[in-house]
């Protein structure tokens, strides 16, 4: 039974590179009939962020990503709040101790600085392992006298973990193959503070085993972390998961990892929903708030670092949980890129069933004040073609309901002559002479008339346009004046002539 977790610190927002682990460990969880868990990481009380909690979970539940297992969803292997399991991880501490593969250290932060600095005046990195151990105050370099007396008396410690000297490590990762790792390179971190907090390495360790995760699938920013992890399970005695790290999202342009403030910069979000920062007031916006679709997130996220190996590009999630598998995520990093988004985000909406849409579209014409009889569905369809964004649809169907307030000058001076007033009137009365205003009628009539007065087409049809859009642009003529009404679309062109 496959068990994979998501595993995020509530340090602040979610970015899209958050959301997209979520998202693939959600993948290949339902892929595989398994199950997704959400486990908050806040063991580090010092970076903990007021409503980072509460702004992942409404992430998930925006962009459909349910868990199935977490906070206040419990099926036997909670709780999922690390401070809440504060008192699990102290004896797999001490276990750690007593077997000797850890260690209590009592090195003030100023001693270690002053050693650092030593290092660095003979050009070399301090690196706390066996290299240096010996000179540093710790289990290994005391007497357990010394030891017993300074935690008897109080005095702050940490545990640390010992890492090994002279050997070779050999792992495995389902998307990075096999690494090799000289274990002198890592030094002895940190397992377990004075505070009574484990660090992230140890709490995380202990609940993947604890709560059965087979597959651990995170950023490669944890690739570093996976030597430690690894001899952490060896140590006691726990069977490791398979890891899966996925690649980096890069900025668009230039080099290096996505930052937040590449989306300023450029003018895209890199959050999900808007976050207003508890300290500052800040107010970053978010994909939600900026009119994307989730789904069209999701597919797009979907893409970063991860292909179907065919030519599709369009996912549902139900597509995507069938076609997703561990073996096509890349290495390399993927770039993230602002304008395919866009086209993620147009795609999906034209991909939108149009209940749902026209029901958001009613939403935002209510608040627009505008109260219509008109069929919006056929409205939708007509527009839907050159929108982006549910709001694009006002922008690009305004004059189905308004009258234009303007007119666009550029237009008037190409298309409305001396002659056009005069037309227009004409106009005006065939118009009024239409019984049955259809879309099929006016269109006759009208053609009919133009061609009976042996004028060019544009003559008529250009500022007719203008008189009911307000300028050249919009869907068939026809169509509109037949949408409005005959009442209006009279009204429009006297308006015009005036
Ligand atoms: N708490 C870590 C984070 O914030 C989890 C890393 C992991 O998945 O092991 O990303």
């Amino acid at each position: 039974n496959i068990r994979v977790r998501f595993a995020p610190s509530p340090t602040g927002p979610l970015h899209i590179g958050g959301v997209r682990t979520a998202l693939f460990n959600y993948l290949f969880a339902k892929k595989h009939n398994g199950t997704f868990i959400l486990r908050i990481e806040d063991t580090d009380q010092n970076r903990y962020v007021p409503g980072a909690e509460e702004y992942i979970k409404k992430t998930l539940d925006w962009c459909k990503i349910p868990y199935d297992e977490g906070p206040n969803k419990d099926k036997g292997f909670g709780p999922y709040r690390q401070s809440e399991r504060k008192h699990i991880y102290k004896e797999y501490a001490d276990q750690l101790i007593k077997n000797g593969f850890a260690y209590y250290a009592f090195d003030t932060t100023e001693a270690l600085d002053i050693h650092r600095k030593e290092h660095e005046a003979e050009g070399k990195t301090f690196i706390y392992n066996w290299h240096n151990r010996e000179k540093l105050t710790n289990s290994l370099s005391l007497t357990p006298e010394e030891v017993d007396h300074k935690i008897n008396s109080g005095e702050p410690y940490v545990i640390r973990f010992k890492s090994p000297k002279d050997e070779t490590l050999y792992l495995q990762d389902e998307i990075r193959g096999d690494i090799k790792i000289d274990t002198n390179i890592l030094d002895d971190k940190i397992l377990f503070k004075s505070d009574g907090m484990p660090t992230y390495h140890l709490a995380n360790i202990v609940d993947d085993h604890l709560m059965k995760i087979t597959h651990v699938i995170r950023g490669e920013e944890w690739l570093p972390s996976l030597p430690l992890h690894y001899l952490l399970y060896k140590s006691l005695g726990w069977d490791t998961p398979k890891f899966a790290h996925l690649p980096l999202i890069l900025k668009p342009v230039g080099k290096g990892k996505l930052s937040k403030r590449d989306g300023d910069k450029m003018g895209f979000p890199v959050f999900p929903l808007e976050w207003k920062d508890p300290k500052t007031n800040d107010i970053s916006s978010g994909y939600k708030q900026d009119g994307y679709l989730p789904e069209a997130v999701i597919n797009m996220l979907a893409f970063l670092g991860w292909n179907p190996g065919t030519e599709q590009e369009l996912f549902s999630i139900e597509e995507l949980i069938k076609a997703f598998d561990l073996k096509r995520v890349n290495k390399a990093g993927a770039k993230f890129d602002p304008e395919k988004t866009k086209w993620f985000q147009q795609q999906h909406l034209q991909r939108k069933d149009s209940d749902t849409l026209s029901n958001e579209f009613a939403e935002l014409l209510s608040q627009k004040n505008i109260e219509t009889k008109l069929d919006l569905t056929t409205i939708i369809n007509t527009v839907k073609e050159r929108a982006t964004f549910t709001k694009d649809l006002w922008d690009l169907s305004s004059f189905y309901f308004l009258s234009p307030s303007e007119y666009d000058q550029k237009a008037i001076k190409k298309a409305w002559k001396e002659d056009t007033p005069h037309l227009m009137h004409e106009l005006t009365r065939i118009l009024n002479d239409i019984t049955d205003f259809s879309e099929d009628n006016v269109t006759t009539t009208v053609k009919a008339w133009i061609t009976g007065k042996e004028i060019g087409f544009g003559k008529i049809m250009m500022p007719l346009r203008i008189a009911l859009v307000g300028s050249l642009q919009g869907p068939d003529l026809f169509q509109i004046a037949a949408m409005i009404g005959k009442e209006e679309t009279i009204q429009r062109i006297e308006n015009a002539i005036e």
